[in-house]
């Protein structure tokens, strides 16, 4: 079975080929960041052209690098949602019209479960399992009883964690996006700023980080009138009060639910202080629960994470009509079993 995945949700055109479910074939990522940059943000219909532009030549390109021919493949899986309207309507129209030239059966991918699959593409998920989402848009636990479930069971009231991030990066003249460079900024100062960790008592599994955003920029507002402010330290505090929040979250929802395997998945995985408080709960706390952060090229927006969703969907028969239209707001709590 080998699965075309394409992905443009966002600011990422990307295609991916993944085989029999979890043989990566080929993953071609095009990134728009620099043209957003300038407006410090994602500008949809800039973004929607460049999906547009590059598009085929993710497609072909995909195809050169999996070494395989057109005619080898068995279907054709897009996201259809969440995200901007403009650009999934790009993807979505060159995946039917693929499924429709090729005759292959066509399935609709949820962004999100895409994030979340992307662990899957080197190995099989021990379910029931937990999933850690934190990307630009979402900040969310989801519980997978089996493959086909996804239940959120904590999200963020408002900012998402790399949206948090995106902005405390403007607010210090990083450019967008900022996660990465505030990363590498805070491995090189010290975390003496106070600052607050929002909801961290509180024992739902809910986020809050516009307070903390809040904070940050109040801080950087008085250091800054003092002359006083150290960038790196403030990274590193920022940085601190985010991960501190994830991990006792991460803490209290494995020991309110038994799960097999902790997922963590998009943009924000990469960051390395995440992923070592991680590993350290895990082989700390839960050491029976397998903890599956997906390689850096995989974290972000993809194409092989929608394929690898798509195989999943094509072993279960679950195919979606052509005439499927996107759907911006596509929420994330669903059972197909
Ligand atoms: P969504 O998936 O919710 O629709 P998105 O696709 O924009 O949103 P991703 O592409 O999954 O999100 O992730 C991008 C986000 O990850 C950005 O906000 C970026 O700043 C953040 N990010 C990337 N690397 C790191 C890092 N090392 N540390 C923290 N944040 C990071
Ligand atoms: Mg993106
Ligand atoms: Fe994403």
């Amino acid at each position: 079975q080998i699965i075309l995945g394409i992905e443009s949700s966002c600011d990422e055109t990307s295609v991916g080929i993944v085989r029999n479910e979890h043989e990566l074939l080929a993953n071609v990522i095009t990134s728009q960041i620099k043209s957003h940059q300038r407006f410090g943000g994602v500008v949809p219909e800039v973004a929607s052209r460049h999906h547009l532009e590059y598009i085929n030549y993710c497609i072909e390109e995909a195809i050169k690098q999996a070494k395989i021919k057109k005619s080898d493949l068995n279907g054709i899986a897009c996201t259809y949602g969440p995200g901007l309207a403009g650009c999934l309507m790009v993807g979505l129209t060159a995946a039917k019209v693929m499924a429709a030239d090729l005759n292959l059966p066509f399935y609709g991918v949820n962004h999100m479960a895409g994030h979340i699959y992307a662990a899957a593409i080197d190995h099989k998920i021990k379910f029931p399992a937990l999933a850690l989402l934190v990307s630009g848009g979402h900040t969310e636990f989801v519980y997978m009883k089996d493959e086909l479930s996804f239940e959120i069971i904590g999200t963020t009231l408002d900012d998402a964690v790399g949206e948090a991030y995106d902005k405390i990066g403007r607010l210090i003249g990083f450019n967008y996006p900022a996660g990465k460079t505030i990363d590498e900024a805070a491995k090189k100062g010290t975390a003496n700023y106070e600052l607050p960790r929002p909801m961290m008592n509180r024992p739902d599994l809910n986020f809050s980080f516009s307070g903390l955003k809040t904070a940050v920029r109040d801080l950087v507002e008085k250091e800054k009138r003092h002359g006083t402010l150290e960038v790196n330290d403030l990274a590193a505090s920022f940085q601190e009060a985010v991960v501190e929040v994830l991990i006792s979250k991460t803490k209290k929802a494995l020991n309110q639910i038994s799960v097999r395997e902790l997922i963590v998945g998009g943009g924000v995985a990469a960051n390395s202080l995440l992923k070592s408080k991680l590993i350290e709960l895990i082989q700390i706390d839960f050491p029976h629960c397998q903890l599956t952060i997906p390689p850096l090229r995989l974290c972000g927006d993809n194409g092989a994470m929608i394929a690898a969703f798509g195989s999943v969907l094509a072993k279960n028969q679950i195919t979606s009509p052509l005439t499927l239209d996107s759907d911006p707001g596509l929420s994330f709590n669903f059972s197909l079993t």
